[in-house]
């Protein structure tokens, strides 16, 4: 802020002084050096996993694998149902579009996308904005008179205006900054101009940040009960009984991993029970036995 405000002061000067050189390289530096210094301070988190939340009218939160898509009076989306090794499995659900809670799923989707947008193409683009920016600046350092510089000023108020709005609200809070100082420079000239009609449009219209994402991915027992409940409200009797074939194949699947798990030997407490009351090959056996009840 106290670079872009020494910009803006020296561009003053330059335009008072008729120094159009010294102003070019100030203004160019200074905001070149603010936008660096924001870069810096800004460095992206880890990237997150395109994990999106179905968020219904009844409290319940329902968990989508990337985004979800609205066909006829249903939502389809693609649950994670528990993991094997680490990896999702994932199966394909629809809920009717009657039971979300449409205000707080754009809201948590918009959020979702912003975080995307930020760890991606967000820093490049606002590097393209700045660069942008600077073109303008120099124009208006180089202009021949204050009607050109004018235009120039208000075309750089619009790209900064537009461009959270555009831009999932990317580093709103700087743009508006930078915002600010624009209109300094476009109410300035305007006064120059003897223009007395200039505070109607010189209001920061950028939009604020969405809140940061909070959608990870369901513990076995969220796993569970989003399937179970999905299985509720099933479009197709088949789809129901996919659902609980999934839970089950889950819940024996965490059952095998908790077993082979185990360091004891022929069975304790913690898995299989003592081995004096289930035998030596206790283990072995329910291993077995877990992995013909797989379903699929
Ligand atoms: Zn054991």
């Amino acid at each position: 802020m106290r670079r872009l405000r020494q910009f803006t002061a020296r561009f003053v000067v330059a335009r008072a002084t008729g120094a159009p050189t010294l102003a070019r390289a100030a203004a160019t530096c200074v905001v070149l050096a603010a936008l660096a210094a924001r870069s810096a301070a800004a460095d992206s988190p880890a990237a997150t996993l395109p994990l999106y939340q179905l968020l219904l009218t009844n409290g319940q939160a329902l968990t989508s694998y990337g985004e979800y898509a609205r066909v006829g009076d249903r939502v389809v989306f693609t649950t994670p149902i528990g993991d094997v090794r680490g990896q999702p499995r994932l199966h394909m659900a629809s809920v009717p579009a009657a039971l979300v809670d449409w205000v707080a799923t754009e809201r948590s989707r918009d959020a979702v996308r912003a975080a995307r947008y930020a760890d991606t193409r967000g820093e490049a683009d606002y590097t393209a904005l700045g660069a942008e920016l600077t073109r303008l600046l120099d124009g208006i350092v180089g202009a021949p008179d204050d009607g050109r510089r004018l235009a120039l000023a208000e075309e750089a108020r619009r790209l900064l205006a537009e461009w959270p709005g555009g831009h999932y609200g990317y580093r709103a809070d700087d743009v508006r900054e930078m915002l600010l100082l624009v209109d300094e420079v476009i109410a300035g000239l305007r006064a120059a101009r003897g223009e007395q009609r200039f505070s109607v449009d010189l209001t920061a219209s950028t939009v604020p940040a969405p809140a940061p994402p909070r959608v990870r991915l369901p513990t076995l027992q969220e796993s569970v009960g989003q399937a179970l409940f999905l299985s509720t409200v099933a479009a197709t009797p088949a789809d129901r009984v996919s659902l609980l074939e999934s839970v089950h194949d889950l819940l024996v699947a965490k059952t095998r991993e908790l077993i082979s798990a185990c360091p004891c030997e022929q069975g304790c407490p913690s898995c299989v029970g003592p081995a004096g009351e289930t035998g030596s090959r206790a283990k072995e056996v329910a291993l077995a036995v877990l992995e013909r009840l797989m379903v699929t």
